[in-house]
């Protein structure tokens, strides 16, 4: 077991996967499917400092998800009939809520990494 902060990247990206503390890896990152505990309670690191801090990585992960149904219905296939576009509306909608609490795992995990870099970075200076 590594010491909480100084994992590295891989093992936080396999943390982020296994929905579990990017600092040290011991407890679940949610308390339900997509609702976040506030901090950890084996190494107290708090998962989003300030609300937002995830926002943008959710903002962008939602773009590139509808960016890839668009895609795939412009190049690859067109439902022409209003069943299949709901079929289609459908299975985008359940990639998005399904998800979605990997997504958030995944941008705490990031947060983390970019607050970590940052921390080293002012020791040094
Ligand atoms: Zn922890």
């Amino acid at each position: 077991m590594t010491a909480p902060g100084s994992a590295h990247y891989s093992t936080i990206f396999k943390r982020a996967i296994g929905r579990v503390c990017p600092a040290c890896g011991q407890s679940p990152l949610f308390e339900s499917w997509c609702s976040l505990h506030d901090r950890c309670p084996k190494c107290q690191h708090i998962h989003e400092a300030n609300d937002g801090d995830t926002f943008g990585f959710m903002y962008i992960s939602t773009v590139v998800i509808t960016g890839l149904f668009f895609g795939m219905m412009w190049f690859i296939w067109q439902p022409t009939d209003w069943f299949m576009r709901i079929v289609m509306f459908g299975g985008a909608l359940a990639l998005m809520l399904g998800s979605m609490s990997y997504r958030k795992s995944m941008a705490v995990a990031l947060d983390y990494l970019v607050r970590r870099q940052f921390e080293e970075g002012n020791k040094n200076d």
